[in-house]
Order: C-alpha cells, then sequence, then structure tokens
C-alpha cells in the first residue's frame, strides 16, 4: 500500500489565519481542499509538503450567489453543490452538465471548484469550463488580493500562476455574457477523467456569433481554449456549414498525446465532433431563449 511521507498539519480557522499559515511555512506548505488530487500525489510521493494547511473549517468560502451582475462560487464550494445549484443550472448549462459527468457522487461530495482549479490536471473538466464561460479567479494572499481572468490562471500542465503565498478565493463568471451553453465528454466508463471534452459558450445577435468562448479538455490545449476556432466562429452566421468548419479547426489545432485513452486520431476525431455537437445545442438554447 501506498502513504504519504510524515507531514504536519494545520487547520486553518479563517481565511486570513490560513494565509498567515502559508506565510509562516512559505513554500513547503500545501493547502488540502478536498484532497482528492492532493492525497493521491503524495502517497506516490510526487509531491511530498512538509505541512498540510486544512481549508475544510472556512465554511465562509463554500457559497454560490449572483453579485454585481456575476456568478460567484466560493473556492471550497463542492462538485455537488455546483451540480444541485439551481442558480447555476439557470444560468450556466454548462457547468451542470460537466459535473454530472465528474467522477462518482464521492469524488463529488468531497471534491471543491478551488482544488479542481489549482491542480491544474491536463484532463480537468472546470477547467475547460471556466474557459470557455471566460471567468476569473480571485487570489488572495497577505500583499493582497488580485483577479486573474482563468485563460491567464493555467500556465502549464499542473502549474498555475498563484504564488506560494496565495490562496484561491472565489471564481467570477459574468451574468451578461452567454445565452447558451453545452458540455460534452466522451470517457471510457462512467466517472473517468475525459478522452476528450469540449465546452461552449455563444452569446448571439442577429443569427451571428457575437461572442464565442469554445474550451476544451485532455488534449494539450492552450489554456484549455481552442482559440482559433473561437476567433473563426465571431461574426458568422450560425450555420450547419460554419459549424462544421469551426469544429474542423478545434480538431485541426490542438494538442493531444496518444496514451491509454486512445491515439491522437481518434481524440482529434472527438474534438472534431464533440465541438459540433456542442455548439449545436448551445445554439439550440439561443435560439430556444434558455441558456
Ligand atoms: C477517482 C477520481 C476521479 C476523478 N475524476 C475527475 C474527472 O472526471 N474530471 C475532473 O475534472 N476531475 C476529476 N477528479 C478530480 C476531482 O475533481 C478533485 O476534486 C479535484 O481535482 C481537486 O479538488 P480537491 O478539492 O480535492 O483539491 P485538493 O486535492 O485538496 O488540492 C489539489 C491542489 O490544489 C491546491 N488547492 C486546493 N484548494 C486551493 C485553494 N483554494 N487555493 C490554493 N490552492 C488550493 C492544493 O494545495 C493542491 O495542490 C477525480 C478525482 C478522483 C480521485
Amino acid at each position: 500500500m501506498q502513504v504519504p511521507a510524515p507531514v504536519d498539519y494545520e487547520r486553518a480557522l479563517s481565511l486570513d489565519h490560513a494565509i498567515e499559515l502559508l506565510e509562516r511555512y512559505g513554500p513547503d506548505a500545501k493547502i488540502i481542499a478536498g484532497g482528492h488530487s492532493l492525497l493521491p500525489m503524495m502517497k506516490l510521493r510526487l509531491l511530498q509538503p512538509e505541512v498540510l494547511i486544512d481549508l475544510n473549517n472556512v465554511t465562509d468560502l463554500g457559497y454560490i450567489k449572483v453579485e454585481s451582475n456575476e456568478m460567484r462560487i466560493g473556492a471550497l464550494t463542492r462538485h455537488s453543490e455546483l451540480l444541485e445549484s439551481p442558480i447555476v443550472s439557470e444560468h450556466f448549462p454548462i457547468i451542470s452538465e460537466a459535473e454530472r459527468v465528474i467522477a462518482d457522487p464521492v469524488v463529488r461530495n468531497r471534491g471543491t471548484v478551488g482544488g479542481s482549479l489549482c491542480q491544474a490536471d491536463p484532463s480537468e473538466d472546470l477547467a475547460a469550463v471556466f474557459s470557455a464561460l471566460k471567468a476569473s479567479v480571485v487570489l488572495r494572499g497577505s500583499k493582497g488580493t488580485r483577479v486573474v481572468p482563468v485563460r491567464e490562471f493555467h500556465s502549464g500542465p499542473y502549474s498555475t500562476v498563484i504564488d506560494p503565498g496565495e490562496i484561491l478565493t472565489e471564481i467570477r463568471v459574468s451574468l451578461s455574457s452567454p445565452c447558451g451553453s453545452a458540455y460534452k465528454k466522451v470517457e471510457r466508463r462512467v466517472g473517468d477523467w475525459a478522452i476528450a471534452a469540449v465546452g461552449v459558450v455563444l452569446r448571439v445577435s442577429n443569427s451571428r456569433a457575437d461572442d464565442v468562448g469554445i474550451g476544451l479538455t485532455a488534449v494539450g490545449a492552450e489554456h484549455y481554449c481552442a482559440y482559433e476556432a473561437e476567433e473563426f466562429l465571431v461574426g458568422k452566421e450560425l450555420s450547419e456549414e460554419t459549424i462544421n468548419e469551426c469544429a474542423r479547426i478545434a480538431a485541426e489545432n490542438c494538442n493531444p498525446s496518444a496514451d491509454q485513452r486512445g491515439p491522437v486520431d481518434y481524440k482529434r476525431h472527438l474534438v472534431e465532433v464533440l465541438t459540433f455537437r456542442a455548439l449545436g445545442k448551445a445554439v439550440a438554447r439561443c435560439k430556444g431563449g434558455s441558456q
């Protein structure tokens, strides 16, 4: 059985306390939220922090609310809370659809949105979703607070721009932007990580795409985004032909690797099909007037 190396443990009692503990212990300390990614990495000795700072008692970091025309999600919000939230399903079906296919109830009851974004796993579903939504994250440390677009937050596989003394406290999504969204994922079996997945957010005026967000996961897309495909679609009439071409561009410009989940060609094929289907669903939702 794999066991982690010995580690000290501190329970943060408030956000300020957590920041103070991070400051005190420096880069050898790690925040633990749901622990679903951190603990497996410690068991495999891929990470050996000296101190774990537990955020789970900072319960005021768990919320979903609407404020200043934004949906604001606290970092400690669990996957299951996102899945069950009427605010989320009303405004952003892309999030509900992604949550339905993230892992299983055990993981969703414990894993957090903040942990998911900070883990920066290349197959992370919420990273693609929040990139498609062009969301922002709020980072707090002893030097103050900064707001960073999600598209600038992930700097590569398992890496982000967060400083060792900072904590991700909130995710913000503008409520004025999307009018239609959808998430499509193919996995080997229920609850598995994606072979490929695509999230789409569209705003449409006069049958043309005004604003387009396309997030990809598990296929090596930079910042989880299909930039070229988004650029192609902006200003275009949303016909079967343009959607098809947009999906082709998304597949052409991603960068999947061959692994136990499949060869490169298969993953590119999935990106094309899933982008086409997600766009079709988002367009239908725009036309239906529902998001
Ligand atoms: C069996 C299994 C299947 C899974 N399947 C999927 C899947 O299909 N799709 C998917 O997207 N995910 C999947 N996951 C991952 C799951 O979503 C995790 O919950 C998530 O990756 C990490 O969230 P966590 O709260 O457990 O973070 P933790 O494991 O506690 O932390 C992860 C990392 O983030 C840091 N961190 C956590 N919170 C903060 C914060 N607020 N500020 C700064 N740093 C922070 C930690 O220091 C650590 O480095 C799966 C996990 C398991 C165990």
